[in-house]
């Protein structure tokens, strides 16, 4: 795991201020907490770490301000398979991002960069394609891979 340089937790909280609103206590601690890249973390767990640093207000008002992070685009959200969201820290808008391979039985998620073989050209070839197609601007995309990991396969 490797956390955020200053630089980009600043940039985080930049972004915050340009596109919405102020940097509150829930809005710092939900931010400190996925900083770490590399955490998936449910709103349970977020809320959970919250409170240990008593900082984030209740269950409630965590949800709240992740849906509002997701909304902004400085958290991303996806599903893990078990019915329960996942956030995660989004990148600088200037770094390549990740998908996922997702365990479907025991949750754990891998990040893989999709910068690896061609991926990413045949991402972006299908974007421009579609959003010629559709009319539709396309911003984002997300992927996800479910399956079963390497231990659990083991573990049979
Ligand atoms: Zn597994
Ligand atoms: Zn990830
Ligand atoms: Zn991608």
């Amino acid at each position: 795991m490797t956390d955020l340089s200053d630089r980009e937790i600043s940039w985080h909280y930049n972004s915050l201020n340009k596109y919405c609103c102020r940097l509150t206590k829930p809005r710092r601690a939900i931010l400190d907490i996925l900083s770490d890249t590399g955490r998936h973390l449910s709103a349970d767990q977020i809320y959970k770490e919250a409170s240990k640093i008593s900082s984030g207000g209740g269950l409630s008002t965590i949800y709240r301000n992740l849906e509002l992070l997701v909304r902004i685009g400085l958290v991303w959200k996806f599903e893990a398979g078990d019915n329960k969201a996942r956030y995660e820290i989004a990148k600088r808008p200037d770094e390549s991002h990740h998908h996922h391979l997702i365990c479907k039985k025991c949750n754990s998620i891998i990040d893989y960069s999709d910068s690896i073989g061609n991926e990413k050209d045949f991402i972006r070839e299908r974007e421009k394609k579609l959003s010629s197609i559709y009319n539709f601007k396309i911003e984002n995309h997300s992927i996800d891979f479910f399956g079963v990991c390497h231990t659990c396969s083991k573990n049979k």
